[in-house]
């Protein structure tokens, strides 16, 4: 029988996962999907390794988490009857001032991230409940929480702090960063594609959903657009990035607005979505000719690039620019966007090889390299669980 590691990234809607083969000294993806939809019209949909569909099917209406989780452990029984599950690794978006690594899953660590709820009310409560459910099912299963705030841990006080009296920096109000796993992954892919880089001075555009950035000296984070919250920086899907908190104070003082309220503004009706008026979604702001679809694309690029000039400036200059995650790996228009803005940082875009989508997009000779490298969390989170776990295949 093979052995296999399951990796869950369960969000408020949705839960992805990939089972990986534990192999003697790499990690295999054997199987891919997710369950999207969760709490209103559930979709479940598992893929091969390569791609062949295995389940494409509606769940029951009105599905919650605890349910979709019941009908994976099912589906997976079956699927992937002729192994056994050894582990499982979670990604879990807040690990607090106290979690800077990977950590085994127990009752404790659960009550201690239930703590950080607050601090990210729309991700974290969903993080929590797939290792609550299987701790109490089984006990003996080793789980193992990623946190995404812990590559983070290496900013340095001053990219930490906000301008606080000290005392709520001691409490915990700092910039913790977030889409760590994302970075980790790729620090630890740029020895192996551009050596000459990984101990150099790079800036990584995250751009998803979620979208941020990340300063690495020495493949080591030293400063991010996000912060105490996901909701800080770059202008998102639905999130509106960074924001003059006094903005807040006046839309609860003079608009009347409740706290609910202006949460679920900031976090879902703001970004490209509130630019737009139309749309979250890039590929469908991509593909509209209106005046607002034109804007929320023109300020998702000015925001990248006047951040990428600050991040620079943190680090005392940039040597290269990383795209990862959906739009960063698959919109060649985005990154021609971002690279003529960032032309004064003496960026020479190869738009053949941008185009094509080939790893490197700057031409040789360019002062500030640029590439496009395919984020892997997941992979991540396996690695992370098989190391803690200290787990070898069964001989
Ligand atoms: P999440 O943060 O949910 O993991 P992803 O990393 O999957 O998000 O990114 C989703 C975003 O990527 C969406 O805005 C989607 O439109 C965008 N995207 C995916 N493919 C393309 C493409 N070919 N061109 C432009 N945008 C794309």
């Amino acid at each position: 029988m093979r052995d296999f590691l399951l990796v869950i990234n369960a969000g408020s809607s949705s839960l992805k996962f990939q089972v990986f083969d534990v192999c003697d000294d790499r990690l295999d993806m054997r199987l891919r999907g997710q369950i999207e939809g969760i709490g209103t019209r559930a979709h479940f949909k598992a893929l091969e390794a390569a791609g062949a569909v295995l389940a494409d099917e509606p769940l029951p209406a009105g599905q919650d988490q605890r349910a979709a989780l019941d009908h994976l452990g099912n589906w997976l029984r079956q699927a992937a009857a002729d192994g056994h599950l050894i582990a499982v690794g979670h990604r879990v978006v807040h690990g607090g001032a106290h979690y800077s690594a990977p950590t085994r899953v127990n009752a404790q660590l659960l009550r201690e991230l239930e703590s950080l709820v607050p601090l990210a009310p729309l991700h974290q409560p969903f993080n929590l409940t797939p290792m609550r459910t299987l701790l109490e099912a089984q006990p003996e299963l080793p789980q193992v929480a990623c946190f995404d705030t812990a590559f983070h841990r290496t900013q340095p006080l001053l990219a930490e702090l906000f301008a606080l009296p000290r005392q709520f920096y001691d409490e915990g109000v700092r910039r913790y960063g977030f889409h760590g796993l994302s970075y980790e992954y790729i620090a630890r892919e740029l020895p192996r594609r551009a050596p000459e880089l990984a101990h150099k001075r790079v800036v990584v555009a995250h751009l998803g959903n979620g979208a941020s950035l990340c300063a690495l000296d020495h493949g080591c984070s030293v400063a991010t657009t996000m912060g105490f919250t996901a909701l800080d920086g770059l202008p998102m899907g639905t999130r509106c990035g960074g924001l003059d908190p006094g903005v807040v104070i006046y839309l609860a003082r003079e608009r009347g607005m409740g706290i609910d309220a202006i949460e679920a503004l900031l976090y879902q009706r703001s970004g490209l979505l509130g630019l737009s008026g139309e749309s979250n979604d890039m590929r469908a702001l991509l593909a509209s000719t209106s005046p607002g679809a034109r804007l929320a694309v023109d300020y998702f690029v000015y925001r990248i690039a006047r951040e990428i000039g600050s991040l620079a400036a943190a680090m005392g200059g940039i040597d290269a620019l990383v795209f990862t995650a959906g739009i960063g790996e698959n919109s060649p228009h985005i990154r021609a966007q971002v690279a003529t803005r960032l032309r004064w940082l003496g960026l020479e875009l190869d738009a053949a090889a941008n185009d094509s989508g080939a790893a490197c997009i700057s031409r040789p000779g360019s002062r500030l390299a640029a590439w496009t490298i395919a984020t892997n969390e997941e992979l991540m989170i396996a690695l992370h669980t098989r190391e803690l776990l200290n787990l070898s295949p069964a001989q």
